[in-house]
């Protein structure tokens, strides 16, 4: 019912020269049963886009404003991504929250822009080891919820990433049993928020040191519908083992 997502955020990696990485990756998956989502840097957008154009591979953003245009230096809007050739947008990533004090309703405000350019938001949430140490997980994500995403999603235009701060490029990774516990968490309330027709269709990802050597168990694990990966996604060997895993889960 939903297809499988593999989605690679390249953060702040990457200049022309690793475009050779996405004519690789797309050579290597030439068919694909699960989407392939690449999240280069601004700069590389329109040439990625480019280089994966009649492929299975789309390109997204990382971030987006919150407005179509205006006297913002230094940021792009939705509709400019979308300009680019982007299908989706990374919002809320907890780089973005720390380094550039994001809250849930800034999150909320450039998902609903995302949304209504016609980008997939994909937005994350993902407590902090101190959080997860005093059993507060879900107290977390439940409040990153409500607070980032809008009224207006669907399943077509929402996806949500559950992205544990402490296992973001540390090598660390919650049990599987935490992941279930958290992604099931996740379906239940985005359920009775949106109804169980909605609530079904959005994907879920699980993010954070997702490698080809532990993404099969992952991707076991109910209610996980792929993955968004950051290290791992720089190269198209490492990625390429991702996305067969995801294709035999
Ligand atoms: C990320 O930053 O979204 C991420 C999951 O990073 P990594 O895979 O490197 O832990």
């Amino acid at each position: 019912m939903r297809r499988k997502l593999a989605a690679g955020n390249w953060k702040m990696n990457g200049t022309g020269a690793a475009l050779s990485e996405l004519e690789t990756l797309s050579q290597s998956h030439p068919q694909a049963s699960v989407d392939i989502l690449i999240c280069p840097p601004a700069t590389l957008l329109s040439r990625a886009a480019d280089s994966v154009a009649g492929t299975e591979i789309s390109v997204g953003g990382q971030d987006c404003h919150l407005e179509h245009s205006g006297a913002h230096t230094g940021d792009i809007s939705a509709d400019m991504l979308l300009d680019a050739g982007a299908t989706s947008v990374i919002l809320g990533h907890s780089e973005r929250r720390v380094d550039h004090s994001e809250h849930d309703e800034d999150v909320r405000a450039k998902a609903r822009a995302a949304m209504d350019a016609g980008l997939k938001a994909i937005i994350c949430v993902g407590e902090s080891l101190e959080q997860r140490e005093a059993a507060n997980t879900l107290d977390i994500i439940g409040g990153q919820m409500s607070g980032s995403i809008p009224d207006q999603s669907t399943g077509e235009n929402l996806i949500v990433a559950y992205e544990p701060i402490w296992a973001i490029g540390t090598g660390k990774v919650p049990t599987l049993e935490e992941i279930g516990e958290v992604h099931d968490f996740m379906r239940t309330r985005l359920e009775r928020r949106f109804g169980e027709g909605v609530g079904r269709s959005v994907r879920l990802l699980y993010g954070g040191s997702v490698k080809p050597s532990n993404a099969a168990d992952i991707f076991a694990v109910s209610n996980v519908d792929g993955a968004l990966v950051g290290g791992a996604s720089l190269k198209a060997a490492d990625f390429s083992g991702i996305i067969q895993a995801l294709e035999s889960a």
